[in-house]
């Protein structure tokens, strides 16, 4: 089989892992003349091998595309009747840096089937990123995919290659795993997460008390998983509270939120139907609340309800719940308080905290702030702005923030 017949099932194949982006690493360049690449552009863009054959800022592919395994929601499980292939270490080192050199990606994110064992498959993966990084001096992104208990010396290997490591923990609960993935343990999962989250740790502390010599690398831009939603029956509640538990225990960068997207000869114990896009549109908003608005996952979900609302943003939700908290003063309140009004993001935040210190803040001043105030003036308080109480304390008022209801079309 040709490098470009594997390259069209071998990217297809990875289309599927979401847990990629190349935020958050070292800066490395070659502009001293020595290697090659670097890891300045393109930062945050999230990357992907575009079904058409356009690779979009990375290289994004499997080593192998077979797999010992039968996860019941993946396309290459073992049962799947879709074609196989492998690349050679080589092909992907070559793959990469002619990508590279004609500038249509800034890095690599390599991950696999699981062939032979654990070790094996780790060792296939770690060599592709030796090679770019020993023999071609690459220096560009490259995020390699985890495979769960692969041996210690392996992982400290990748972490000395790649800038980020990732462990898929795949559906948000024990039980659904063991139902749509048998031969998965997920204490075997999170026991690498929390060998990556020491390794991780020493290396930061290594980096702190470094004097002269650079200490051992290890993953710059930290670990992150990939959760599949709408693959089993798990709500918004216990999706966000997974997450919360694994940011707090493994102290991941990212938790990747990747709609279930209906394969080909699925299982009955699929749903037949991918869940709505805006879903992982919402647990994405919520997800960011909780790592950077100071919110818990027990306020963003509604206790009775446990799922986010799909018309209107969780902030606004919960602020729609909890209108006792408002109106808040702008030119008084904390930054905490001020993190969870509508519309006001952090950035807003650090302008008003900047501009009330010598001027008191007008309504007028909301868009020079870049602040919505369509959205965020119903809540607040400024010096020249009092939301009359029956707006806010009106049954009305989470109808003006819904999407207004548009007549379907007849088809002619
Ligand atoms: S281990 Fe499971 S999810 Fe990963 S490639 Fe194999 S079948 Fe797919």
């Amino acid at each position: 089989m040709d490098v470009q017949r594997k390259l069209e099932i071998l990217a297809d194949a990875a289309k599927y892992d979401a847990s990629c982006a190349s935020s958050g690493t070292e800066k490395r360049d070659s502009s001293d003349g020595k290697g090659l690449g670097s890891t300045a552009p393109g930062m945050g863009i999230c990357h992907s091998y575009a079904p058409d054959g356009r690779c979009i800022s990375l290289l994004k592919i499997l080593l192998t595309n077979a797999c010992n395994y039968d996860c019941l929601y993946c396309v290459n499980r073992t049962s799947s009747n879709v074609p196989r292939a492998r690349f050679t270490t080589d092909e992907v080192v070559r793959l990469t840096l002619d990508f590279y050199r004609r500038n249509y990606i800034e890095g690599l994110f390599l991950s696999s089937g699981i062939i032979r064992s654990a070790d094996y498959t780790m060792e296939q993966v770690v060599s592709v990123a030796r090679k770019l990084r020993e023999e071609h001096h690459f220096r560009g992104y490259i995020h390699l995919k985890t495979i769960p208990e692969a041996d210690d010396a392996l992982i400290t290997e990748a972490g000395r290659y790649a800038d980020r490591l990732s462990i898929n923990i795949e559906v948000p609960e024990e039980s659904s795993l063991a139902k749509l993935a048998p031969e998965k343990d997920v204490r075997a999962i999170r026991r690498t997460m929390a060998r990556l989250r020491l390794k991780l740790d020493e290396a930061q502390d290594n980096n702190k008390t470094a004097t002269k010599a650079k200490p051992p690398r290890f993953a710059p831009a930290g670990q992150s998983t990939q959760m599949i939603i709408g693959a089993d029956a798990a709500d918004d509640r216990t999706i966000l509270d997974t997450s919360a538990n694994l940011y707090g225990s493994y102290h991941l960068k990212r938790v990747y939120y990747s709609a279930f997207s209906p394969i080909p000869d699925s299982s009955r114990d699929l749903p037949l139907a991918p869940p709505p896009l805006v879903r992982e549109h919402r647990l994405y908003q919520a997800d960011w609340l909780i790592r950077f608005y100071g919110f818990d996952a027990c306020e963003i979900v509604d206790d009775t309800v446990r799922m986010l609302p799909l018309d209107i943003d969780p902030k606004l939700a919960w602020a729609l719940r909890h209108r006792d908290r408002f109106p808040l003063d702008v030119n008084r309140a904390s930054r905490e308080d001020l993190l969870r009004v509508p519309g006001f993001g952090i950035k807003a935040v650090d302008r008003i905290i900047a501009t009330r210190r010598v001027t008191a803040i007008r309504a007028a001043d909301l868009a020079r702030l870049h602040i919505p105030a369509s959205k965020a003036l119903p809540f607040i308080v400024l010096s020249d702005h009092r939301p009359p109480s029956h707006l806010l304390d009106g049954a009305r008022l989470a109808e003006r923030f819904r999407p207004k209801a548009t007549q379907l079309g007849f088809g002619f």
